[in-house]
């Protein structure tokens, strides 16, 4: 199985991504793979995430400042990248220059690989540019056999703690080089633990722990037809390779999908002399974080265990204990460890998230990295960075990504319905939010459900990498099991996901699909709640209200009166100051202007007159309109949409206070504004079966008749945008009508009116002089009988390829571009939108597309159309206001694309103008960054 993936990831990095930053000598062919630290000294640094991977660069890094780091080695990125391409193997310079750098570790342990004296044990650990926690795959006291084993015992004198290392390393050698089922050997722990009535590992003694051993070695003797290798070298090796295929395991895959991290950059693999935290009760192993991860808060945050090893912190096996209970156990290592975490977070200008290890009182830091947190600890940690100067504003807007800004508008819950229902259990609040779903046990289950469109709620004793899936589509996340930095807590807060973790009372029987949370009793299906800045669980379904920045940008909430408000409008505040692309909003309506506008939206990019037309009471007006089959019924239909039109016109510039409103002519097909065929031969059957004739049949059978004669083969590419204008000019009409009269009235109350009329679906300048040519005829007319002028542009919506290879004669007539990238991407690919959904998942699986064109902007082929569309334009009149109301106005990806090409402005929905912000002052720092 391992065979597979390997040659399947063939990896296409080019040779040039290889050669690392420590070339030797001039001219020298040779690269390097392999980068000591140790001693108070590296060979790498924190710069060289690419080559060393995070974790390389961290524990380079500390070692460089002179922090206990244990010795060791990172063997390169680059060095994966050849094990793919020679499927599967590393070439023999390679391994000859690792087998020097162990040379320089035994030196600088004083140790040796598999010495009976004094034997040099390692840990082989995975780590790439960006972290992935707990996907990829890491092994532990690697160098312990029969012989060594037995040293470890003599040198120690500590016989349970050199066996349990042992047997810590089979179970991880077997399961990750191997391939052996993890069950198989939790099943023979089990067993000796019966056999010696004890329930917690550390309760196994020597003898105990031999006979583990010798299990181990059965089960791997079982699968293998070989024994455990005893050959410390051997057993390198397979590590290091065995780590370099976990980069291509599932759920390492799934999740670089989900975070759209490159397939190709692959992982280091870090060789480390060991430290124990597992001698016995003056040693432990921790985790923890500089301030709370979730919150925010300024606060010493983590957990650790006294004589554990490794994963048993985060594996959520046993429950961990609150860091600040270190400072009681042992006090000096406490106060080293936060002298040296505060020293690493000023260092690194931000959060830091450790990893370490107590041997006999000494501590040792194992990693360090920039904290993952929830968007709303980003915006907290990053104000709070600022007031106390550690960062600039500047630094505070690169370092909050822009999606953080989003999760801080998810709703809550109605606090006074939500006091109303009794706590039914608690846990620890490991990611804020409100969730309320069914419940599910599997993260299989919440994905299937969730596709049936099911709100669900993940329930699990503990999560592992493997549930990613179901934690990515699932409400929340409550474990019973596992502290602040288990599994679920750390992904769950990377998600935005709210998580409530360990809650012991949780009692789930996976297999009868119950759960019983304090005195109820639930099966799969029925409701659950929880709030993840507390961690109280309750039995139903509860409804949530609007963030507290919603409310504030509502009108219910003052803006001083909430913490988190302030702090959001700030970091926007910032951002605004660095960015140079201009931000609008798509509305349709008067209350959602005034929503964009206090999201901060300084401008309407896309107003879509025909969503107003499905406003209460309209529709039989539209249907009127279309239905006649004379011009003089059409006008008197469109008389009456006229006043209707007019004062939602008028309510937008209102909400926008003088700035501009882009408002768009019809644009669907006609026949999405009638009942469905089908649905009116059901009605007209059922009438006649009935008997229920006279005039209402007949209007249906009339209805009915229209619909057939307005039928399209191919509706998107049909009788509609500008076509309709053509072929109806008197719809363009009515709405310029409406449009100029609205603008007049606002300006005659002394306010101001900015409108910017967009003909839409425009491919050849032909096109659009005949509609500018009406709207200017009927603005003249308006402005005549108001007697006020108000200025107003006319401009086109680019896309239509063709109108963006004709960009130069278009602008011509036009007064503004905007690109519809929704329309261009369709035409582009000849992807439907409706349609994508059928392939899309396939298209993704094959690599074919890397993202949904339609939610990221395809910057290669879309975008060579918007290049040419602006270059061509900007041709014709060099200062064409230009920008884009696709969905993409709100993908900080496709911003970044948009700030390169040189748009005047993007426009996105209302709830993703911060989003917007946020990115386009990244674009404009990371460019300044480059020059
Ligand atoms: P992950 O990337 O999943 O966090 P790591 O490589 O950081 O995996 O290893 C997990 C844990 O194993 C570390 O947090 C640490 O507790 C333990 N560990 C790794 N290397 C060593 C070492 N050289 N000595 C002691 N413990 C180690
Ligand atoms: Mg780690
Ligand atoms: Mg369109």
């Amino acid at each position: 199985m391992a065979k597979k993936s390997v040659k399947k990831a063939a990896s296409v990095r080019s040779a040039k991504g290889r050669s690392a930053k420590g070339q030797a000598g001039k001219g020298a062919k040779t690269s390097r793979y392999v980068y000591f630290f140790g001693s108070g000294k590296a060979d790498g640094d924190r710069s060289m995430r690419d080559t060393l991977g995070g974790k390389g660069a961290g524990l380079a890094e500390m070692t460089n400042a002179g922090l206990p780091v244990p010795p060791g080695f990172t063997i390169s990125t680059a060095a994966c990248t050849i094990y793919y391409e020679q499927k599967g193997k590393i070439p023999a310079g390679i391994d000859q220059e690792m087998l020097a750098n162990l040379k320089k570790l035994e030196a600088a342990t004083k140790a040796s690989f598999g010495s009976s004296a004094n034997p040099l044990l390692v840990s082989v650990r995975s780590g790439a540019k960006f972290s992935m926690p707990g996907m990829m795959d890491t092994i532990l006291n690697l160098g312990l056999n029969d012989t060594t084993v037995e040293a470890m015992k003599a040198k120690t004198r500590n016989g349970r703690f050199a066996y349990d290392s042992y047997r810590r390393f089979i179970q991880m050698y077997g399961n990750v080089v191997l391939e052996i089922g993890k069950d198989e050997f939790e099943h023979e722990l089990t067993a000796v633990k019966k056999a010696h009535g004890v329930t917690q590992d550390p309760d196994l003694t020597e003898d105990a722990l031999r006979q583990v051993v010798d299990r181990y070695k059965g089960v791997v003797r079982k699968h293998t037809k070989k024994d455990f290798p005893q050959d410390p070298l051997e057993q390198l090796r397979g590590a290091r390779d065995a780590v370099f295929r976990s980069w291509q395991n599932p759920r390492a895959k799934e999740y670089r999908r989900i975070y759209t991290i490159p397939d190709h950059i692959g992982t280091a693999v870090n060789v480390q002399a060991m430290v124990f935290g597992n001698t016995g009760e003056r040693s432990g192993t921790g985790v923890g974080f500089t301030r709370n991860p979730a919150t925010g808060a300024k606060e010493f945050y983590g957990e650790f265990l006294i004589n554990a090893q490794g994963e048993d912190v985060v594996a959520g096996i046993r429950t961990p204990r609150p860091i600040t209970d270190l400072e009681k156990v042992m006090p000096k290592a406490y106060q080293q460890l936060r002298t040296i975490t505060s020293r690493l977070e000023r260092h690194y200008k931000d959060v830091q998230d450790f990893e370490f290890t107590i041997q006999d009182e000494s501590l040792y830091m194992l990693q360090t990295r920039n904290g993952k947190r929830t968007g709303y600890a980003a915006v907290v940690i990053a104000t709070d960075l600022v007031a106390e100067k550690l960062i600039t504003p500047k630094d505070a807007v690169l370092q909050v990504e822009p999606e953080a800004l989003s999760q801080l508008l998810s709703p809550i819950f109605d606090p006074k319905e939500w006091k109303g229902i009794e706590v039914a259990t608690k846990g620890l609040p490991a990611s804020p939010g409100a969730a309320s779903g069914q419940v599910v046990f599997t993260a299989d289950h919440a994905v299937e459900w969730s596709k049936q469109g099911k709100e669900v709620l993940l329930v699990r004793k503990e999560t592992v990498p493997d549930d990613i899936h179901g934690m990515f589509v699932a409400q929340g996340i409550l474990t019973a099991t596992g502290g602040m930095t288990s599994h679920a807590a750390v992904v769950g807060r990377q998600m935005g996901k709210p998580s409530v973790v360990g809650a012991g009372s949780l009692v789930i029987d996976e297999h009868a699909k119950t759960v019983k949370v304090g005195s109820h009793q639930l099966k799969e299906g029925d409701w659950l709640s929880f709030d993840g800045l507390t961690g109280e669980v309750k039995v139903g379904k509860v409804a949530t209200k609007p963030s507290e920045i919603i409310q504030v940008v509502n009108g219910e909430m003052k803006g001083e009166s909430s913490d988190i408000f302030r702090r959001f409008n700030q970091m926007l505040t910032w951002a605004d100051s660095f960015r140079r692309l201009g931000i609008r909003a798509n509305a349709d309506q008067p209350d959602q202007a005034e929503i964009a506008y206090g999201f901060g939206a300084r401008g309407i990019g896309l107003c879509r007159t025909e969503h107003m037309f499905f406003g209460e009471g309209r529709i039989p007006i539209v249907q009127k309109m279309i239905l006649a089959d004379n011009e003089k019924d059409r006008r008197k239909a469109l008389d009456e949409l006229l006043p209707l039109q007019r004062a939602d016109f008028h309510g937008v510039f209102k909400a926008m206070k003088g700035t501009p409103v882009t408002i768009r002519t019809i644009d669907p097909p006609l026949h999405e504004f009638l009942p469905k065929r089908e649905d009116l031969m059901v009605d007209i059957a059922r009438m006649e079966a009935t008997h229920q004739g006279g005039p209402a049949l007949d209007e249906k059978k009339r209805l009915l008749h229209r619909v057939e004669q307005l039928h399209e083969f191919n509706p998107m590419l049909g009788h509609r945008g500008v076509r309709l204008g053509i072929t109806y000019p008197e719809i363009t009409e009515m709405q310029a009508r409406a449009i100029l009269e609205a603008a007049c009235d606002v300006t005659k109350e002394g306010g101001k009116a900015v409108p910017e009329i967009m003909i839409p679906l425009v491919g050849d300048v032909k096109e659009l002089a005949d509609q500018k040519a009406v709207v200017d005829r009927v603005a003249a007319q308006v402005m005549k009988e108001r007697g006020v002028t108000v200025k107003y542009l006319v401009g086109t919506m680019i896309e239509v390829p063709r109108g963006a290879l004709m960009a130069d004669q278009i602008a011509r007539e036009a007064e503004f571009f905007s690109f519809g990238t929704n329309d261009l991407t369709q035409l582009t690919y000849g992807f439907s939108r409706d349609d994508i959904g059928k392939f899309l998942g396939a298209y993704q699986e094959r690599k074919i597309l890397a993202k949904d064109p339609f939610a990221s902007l395809d910057t290669e082929g879309v975008g060579a159309l918007v290049e040419i569309g602006t270059k061509k334009g900007r041709a014709t009149k060099p200062n064409l206001k230009i920008g884009i109301c696709g969905e993409h106005g709100g993908d900080p990806a496709s911003v970044h694309f948009f700030h390169k090409v040189g748009f005047d402005y993007v426009s996105c929905s209302p709830y993703r103008v911060p989003v917007a912000r946020m990115a386009a002052a990244q674009a404009a720092l990371q460019e300044k960054g480059k020059a």
